[in-house]
């Protein structure tokens, strides 16, 4: 390990509520002399960034397409490499379906001094914020988080649907809005109840939230109806009923 490099925070910025951010993200977002981001962490987050950091837009086009995770990669370790204090700010917690696990590798590969601070995942706070517990007593003690993102050219799904179908617990999913139609016909394909409740919540926590709600059978039209967009998480399963009990709430107005 070399002493003239920089140290690395691998920093989770919760769901899109700034009022989310652990004390420890917003020490190192304030002191940072590099922030690398991207734009899941939400305006508020981002806008409250410091004048005196460089800020890195990693989720933008470069030349004619999106940064690679290679080339995001590369710009971390050429970063730390200069000797800078770098956050490299992730929305939700880093290590959930962030690619946070292969940063950190890259990191320990160059020699890289590094910390993950985890953030408040988007695949329990978004359900919460919109009145759904992801485990409930008397529905599910049991819960899952999937990627719905799979290349909808692709004939075979990596996912297990038939195991899924058989899952009696939650099912979260998550980068799953364009998937969505085929994600609920695979479930009902391998056997889950066509009724079985299913909400889809956009902009989690922030202060524009939406929550659609419907059934496995009904919901990837509703979500045509009501033009469903990414960032947005799914919940499949009972839970879902407790959405009408227990309401919403989101970030405050102010933020
Ligand atoms: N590491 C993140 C997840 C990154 S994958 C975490 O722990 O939350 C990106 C996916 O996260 C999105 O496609 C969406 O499914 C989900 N997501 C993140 N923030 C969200 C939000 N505020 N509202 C709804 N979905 C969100």
């Amino acid at each position: 390990m070399s002493g003239n490099y920089g140290k690395v925070y691998l920093v989770g910025s919760g769901p899109g509520d700034p009022e989310l951010l652990t004390l420890k993200a917003r020490r190192l977002i304030d002191s940072a002399e590099i922030i690398i981001y991207d734009q899941l962490p939400g305006k508020a987050i981002l806008d409250s960034m410091p004048t005196s950091a460089e800020k890195i837009d990693v989720g933008k086009y470069a030349g004619n397409h999106t940064m690679t995770q290679a080339e995001i990669n590369k710009v971390l370790v050429q970063k730390a490499k200069e000797g800078k204090t770098v956050v490299r700010l992730k929305g939700g917690d880093p290590y959930v379906f962030g690619r946070g696990g292969e940063e950190a590798e890259v990191l320990v590969a160059e020699g890289i001094e590094f910390e993950v601070v985890p953030g408040i995942t988007s695949a329990i706070a978004v359900p919460a914020y919109a009145g759904i517990p992801v485990t409930h007593r008397e529905s599910t003690s049991m819960v899952t988080f999937i990627t719905g993102h799979e290349d909808p050219t692709k004939e075979e799904s990596g996912l297990d649907w038939d195991t899924l179908a058989k899952f009696g617990g939650t099912i979260v999913i998550l980068m799953g809005v364009k998937m969505l139609g085929r994600n609920a016909e695979e479930l009902m394909k391998h056997g889950k109840a066509p009724d079985t409740p299913v909400a889809v919540i956009e902009r989690g926590t922030r202060a524009d939230q939406r929550v659609t709600v419907g059934t496995l059978a009904n919901i990837a039209e509703l979500a045509k109806e009501r033009g469903v967009k990414a960032p947005a998480i799914t919940v499949v399963g009972d839970v879902v009923r407790l959405h009408e009990i227990l309401g919403e709430q989101r970030a405050g107005a102010d933020f």
